[in-house]
This record gives structure tokens, C-alpha cells and sequence, in this order.
């Protein structure tokens, strides 16, 4: 019977791979991708990549020879059409099927669409999460051209700014009364807000959209107000949700995503799902996570469990985005917090406590109250929030 088979040949899957066999496993492991390019990072596609100031080599994740050498099988552009559980064998698009001693699922997450009713299938309409998105995009991408953005969440607000960086007119139109409000506290929020509005962007937000107007090729967006855009383009960045169908299609517990024990394992023993697609315990909850550092610990997770080193997930959240020359960094997650204290020390921070806990920190050019804050939160250690605000307090003092 055939080792280890990986669906999705993304961050997290390449993870696995890579942890399984520096952990000593001898079986095959192959990795079923339904995109043609080897395991890439995407974080550059809404940054340095559509800027045009990252060249396509620095995006793989290991060199092309590495998964050779490491004997690890790549099956590109083939989709995994279904699992045959009792069977233990995967059959892809073309009918082939894989068989499996382990299952790997790490398929990821998939962009929310607009609906083509209201002209989220016209030309020039685009979502940003893999390489041919951000090529398919890259020639719309036009000095002066006018854009419209659609979701002030982090790719939408990266894909503005580089958009302004390129030289076109930009507009972002977000439905919740703020940008960021899934993600980031109100002060957070501001500082961004006020971040593009000195790069010339026009935050519009608690804006809903009524369509997408143009025949064939958008030419610009109707507000729910009554308001009309005029647009080239129009980047929809409303959010992802878990590809989780595969899962379900199975008969695997899928609850907004593929649901994982403590372990990563699924409701099936021979089955782990790791990266943006599952769901995995939190609190007494559940919890999907969408960042690089979440796959990567999930990928390497499984690897380890499988290889016979049996661990339980304890996610370490950390994440960050570039807006023009700016940098966020985010440790923790902010679920639940009950206050928020600022601190202006050269750059900017955000805290968020749970009573007295310290949960999450913000960091917005200020590498250090990151470091500090993630390593406070990872001790599980709380410094005083006045103190905190103090800018005249070192920060290394808090450790
Ligand atoms: P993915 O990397 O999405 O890989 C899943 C792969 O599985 C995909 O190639 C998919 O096509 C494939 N697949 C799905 N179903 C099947 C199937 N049935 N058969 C075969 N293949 C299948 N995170 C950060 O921490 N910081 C950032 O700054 C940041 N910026 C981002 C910017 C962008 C534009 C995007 C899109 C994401 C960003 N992220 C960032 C999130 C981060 O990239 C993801 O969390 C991470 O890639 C998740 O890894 P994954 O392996 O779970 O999924």
C-alpha cells in the first residue's frame, strides 16, 4: 500500500512533505496539486509579486530539485475528485486513482465570488489568490487606470496599495462600518485607514454594493446609495471559505471547515487535514485559521504524528501585511478581548487584553513591541496595560 498522499501541493502541504521525511519517514509520499506550479508562498502575491518586484523563482517554497531529491512524488495540475475511504484511495480527474496508507488534506481555502447576477463574472473582475489570478490581473494593472476595491480586509487593502504604487486611481468600498473589523480593533483600523488616505486612496465604508455594471468588461460599480464608480477594474477581496467539499463528499464531520482532533486527524483515523482548510479545537470552541505560520505548523503537526511522534496542536498565531512601506505584525488572536491599549513609541501598537491577559498585539512599525508582545503571549505572561501605553518604558522590560 502506497505511503502518504497529500491533496493540495500548498504551504501546508509542502509542510508536511518536508517534516515527514526529515522525521525519517521511508514511504512514498506523493503530493496531488490541481494547480500546474510547484508549492509556492502566496503572501508576495498581494504584495512584492503584483507589484513586479518579486521574479516568479523567489516564490517557490524549495527549489524544483529539492522534491526530487527528496523523493517526494509531484502530481501538478490533477484535481482529487473523490475519496473512496474503504477503499483508502484517492481518484483524480482523469480517472487514475492513488491508493493511501495516510491521507493528507491540505486543500486549502477558496476566494468568495460575487455573484455573476450582479457582474462578478465580467471581464476584468478579479479575486486574488493564486498565481494565475495575479497574472490574469497583472495587464489591467495600468497607470491611471481606475480600480475599484471591494473588501477592506488585508488583501484588499495590500492589493490598493500596491495598485497605488502602480499608479492607479483607487477606490475601496467596504460593507461593515469599518475596514478590518473581522481582523483588527478600531485604533488598528485607523491607522491604516489613514495610512491610504495619505497615498491618495478613497476609503469609502458601511457602503454595500447594488452590481458590477458593464456588458462584457466592467465599467465601473453601482453603490447601494445610488453612488456610481466609474472602474477599469474591480478587485473583489470579500473573503475566502474553507475547500472543504472533497471532505464532505466523503462523509468527514465538516463544520465550516474539515473538523480535526487536537491531533489534526479527522473523523476518520486515516485521514489529517492541515492549513486553511480545517477546523481544529480552541478554547472549548473551534477555530480555522488562514496565515502561513498556521500551515506550516499544521503541515509539520501531522507529519510529526504520523511519523510517530505523537503531538497536539497548539497554534502560535502570528501574521503580518505590507502596505506600501509600512509593516503590521500581528502575534495572538484578539477572539474575545475586552480592551484595547495603545502605545506610540516610534511606531505604532495595539494590545488587547482579556481582563488582565494579554491575548494579541498589533504592531504597525515597531518590530520590537512585536517581538516582545509575541513573546509575552507565547509565556503567557501579562504586562501591566498602563504601563504599556507609557512610551518612556522600555518595552524589554516587561520579559
Ligand atoms: P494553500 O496554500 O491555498 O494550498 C492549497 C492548494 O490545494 C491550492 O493550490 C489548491 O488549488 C489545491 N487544491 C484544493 N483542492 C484540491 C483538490 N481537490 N485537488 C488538488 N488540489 C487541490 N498569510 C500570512 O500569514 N501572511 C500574509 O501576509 C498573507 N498574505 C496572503 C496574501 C494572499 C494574496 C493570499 C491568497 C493569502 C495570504 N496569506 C497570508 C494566507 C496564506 O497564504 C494561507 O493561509 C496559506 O497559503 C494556506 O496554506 P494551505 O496549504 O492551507 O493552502
Amino acid at each position: 500500500m502506497a505511503g502518504v498522499v497529500i491533496v493540495g501541493a500548498g504551504q501546508a502541504a509542502a509542510s508536511a512533505a518536508a517534516k515527514l521525511r526529515s522525521s525519517g519517514y521511508s514511504e512514498p509520499i506523493t503530493l496531488i496539486g490541481d494547480e500546474p506550479q510547484p508549492p509556492y508562498q502566496r503572501p508576495p502575491l498581494s504584495k512584492a509579486y503584483l507589484l513586479g518586484q518579486m521574479p516568479l523563482e523567489r516564490l517557490w517554497l524549495r527549489p524544483h530539485e529539492f522534491w526530487a531529491e527528496q523523493q517526494v512524488e509531484l502530481r501538478l495540475g490533477t484535481r482529487v475528485e473523490a475519496i473512496d475511504r474503504a477503499a483508502k484511495q484517492v481518484r483524480l480527474a482523469d480517472g487514475a486513482t492513488v491508493g493511501y496508507q495516510h491521507l493528507v488534506l491540505a486543500t486549502g481555502a477558496a476566494p468568495r465570488h460575487l455573484p455573476a447576477a450582479i457582474g462578478g463574472a465580467l471581464k476584468g473582475v478579479h479575486v486574488v489568490r493564486n498565481l494565475a489570478d495575479v497574472d490574469g490581473m497583472a495587464p489591467d494593472m495600468r497607470p491611471g487606470a481606475r480600480l475599484v476595491v471591494i473588501g477592506g480586509g488585508y488583501i484588499g487593502l495590500e492589493a490598493a496599495a500596491v495598485a497605488r504604487k502602480l499608479g492607479l486611481e483607487v477606490t475601496l468600498v467596504e460593507a461593515a462600518p469599518r475596514i478590518l473589523g473581522r481582523v483588527a480593533c478600531a485604533e488598528t483600523a485607523d491607522e491604516i485607514r489613514a495610512l491610504h488616505a495619505a497615498h491618495g486612496v478613497d476609503i469609502l465604508e458601511g457602503i454595500g454594493i447594488a452590481k458590477i455594471t458593464g456588458d462584457d468588461r466592467v465599467t465601473g460599480v453601482d453603490l447601494a446609495d445610488g453612488r456610481h464608480l466609474p472602474a477599469e477594474l474591480v478587485i473583489v477581496g470579500i473573503g475566502v471559505t474553507a475547500e472543504a467539499a472533497l471532505a464532505k463528499a466523503a462523509g468527514l464531520d465538516v463544520d465550516g471547515g474539515i473538523v480535526v482532533d487536537e491531533f489534526c486527524r479527522t473523523s476518520d483515523p486515516a485521514i489529517w487535514a492541515a492549513g486553511d482548510c480545517a477546523v481544529f479545537p480552541f478554547e472549548g470552541g473551534r477555530m480555522r485559521l488562514e496565515s502561513v505560520g498556521n500551515a506550516i505548523d499544521m503541515g509539520e503537526l501531522v507529519a510529526a504524528n504520523i511519523a510517530g511522534e505523537p503531538r497536539a496542536y497548539v497554534p502560535k498565531p502570528w501574521f503580518w501585511s505590507d502596505q506600501y512601506d509600512a509593516k503590521l505584525q500581528i502575534a495572538g488572536l484578539l477572539t474575545g478581548h475586552d480592551r484595547v491599549v495603545t502605545r506610540r513609541a516610534g511606531g505604532f501598537s495595539a494590545w488587547y487584553f482579556r481582563g488582565t491577559t494579554l491575548i494579541a498585539v498589533d504592531a504597525l512599525n515597531d518590530a520590537r513591541a512585536y517581538m516582545v508582545g509575541k513573546r509575552l503571549i507565547e509565556a503567557q505572561k501579562s504586562p501591566d496595560a498602563a504601563a504599556i501605553a507609557d512610551p518612556a518604558i522600555d518595552l524589554k522590560a516587561f520579559l
